[in-house]
Order: C-alpha cells, then structure tokens, then sequence
C-alpha cells in the first residue's frame, strides 16, 4: 500500500472521527473498498451497522420444539437486564470492532436471542439465552466479529486466532466494571485456557 493510501485510511479508521477535508473525502471516495462508509450522508464517522435484539417464537420453537408460549414470555422478560446491557454497550462495541479490523459491510444485524442447548452463532446472529448476561455480552462481542470478517479462513482455528485478536484489543479499550467472573467463564469456554 502507497504511504498516502495508508494515510486515508488512518483518517478513516481515526478513533476521534475527526471531520475530513473535502480533498480527503473525494481521494477516499475514489477506493472502491470505502464506498459503504459514504452510503449515507458522511457525517465524519464510519458507517456502523443498526443493530437490534429481536425474539422469535417460530425461531425458538425450530430448535427446541416442546418451547411454549409462557417460556417465550419468561425469556422475554428474563432478557431485560441484558437489552439495558447491550444498549449500553454496542455502539462503542461496533466501533471498536471497526477500528480494530476493518470498516463495516453490513447495514443491519438482528441479534436474535433464544432459550434452549444450542451453542450461539453469528449468522443469523443468534445468541443461547445465558443467566450470566456479561458473559452473553462477551459472546454477543465474539458473534459480532465473526460478521466483520470476510476473508477466507483455512479453518476454524485459524479464524478464531483472528477473532480472539480483535476480541483482545475491544475489551481493552472497552470500559467493562466487574466483569472479572465473566471474564474467566468466557476464556475457559471460548478460548480454551
Ligand atoms: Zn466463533
């Protein structure tokens, strides 16, 4: 990459979202690979993805058939703390997620969240229900890379090594308070130590 290449991109990628001069916008605006960024209106931020929580009955009943419709209350009503969490959180999530690896492609990812033994997975981004609603955060942050991703991985491990790079550098600069415990529980399920 040519160093004034490199220098757009800081600019893009520049955590402050400092506004960029019209010369820089359009020498931008010329790689292909931005584009997404410029989609809407530039504001002088990098364009993040709208997320939402959304339940489903017929999702939930699809893995777990005897799944009723007072469960899909409970578990409605089971998630509210984690919906606070999550508010709280994911924009600065998406963020760091960008800053850490690349702009984002997608406009819009649903995080589904259901009851039931499965594991979670990315796409359609689907959360298993976890009474410990940080250590589903640190999950929800590992699902949400998995959709940042679009190179080819050789195989699972090596694209985890990637995901666990870029899950490091988010929790860094990520302000969590007591989520020591979380933590823990997360490296042992996720990271294998
Ligand atoms: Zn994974």
């Amino acid at each position: 990459m040519a160093k004034k290449d490199l220098e757009v991109e800081k600019h893009v990628l520049d955590p402050e979202h400092r506004k960029l001069s019209k010369e820089e916008k359009t020498e931008i605006m010329k790689k292909g690979v931005y584009q997404n960024i410029f989609k809407k209106e530039f504001t002088g931020k990098y364009m993040i993805p709208k997320t939402e929580i959304r339940f489903s009955f017929i999702y939930n009943k699809s893995f777990n058939p005897s799944f009723s419709s007072q469960d899909f209350i409970k578990l409605k009503k089971d998630s509210y703390p984690f919906i606070n969490l999550f508010k709280n959180y994911v924009q600065e999530i998406l963020e760091l997620i960008a800053s850490n690896n690349k702009p984002w492609e997608r406009e819009y990812i649903p995080v589904y969240i259901v009851f039931g033994k499965i594991n979670s997975f990315s796409d359609p981004l689907t959360l298993s229900y976890k009474e410990d609603h940080k250590l589903l955060l640190l999950i929800l942050i590992h699902e949400l890379i998995h959709n940042n991703l679009t190179k080819k991985y050789k195989d699972t491990i090596e694209l985890h090594k990637e995901i666990d790079r870029i899950y490091q550098k988010v929790l860094i600069s990520l302000n969590l308070q007591n989520f020591e415990e979380a933590k823990k529980k997360y490296n042992k399920e996720h990271r294998g130590f």
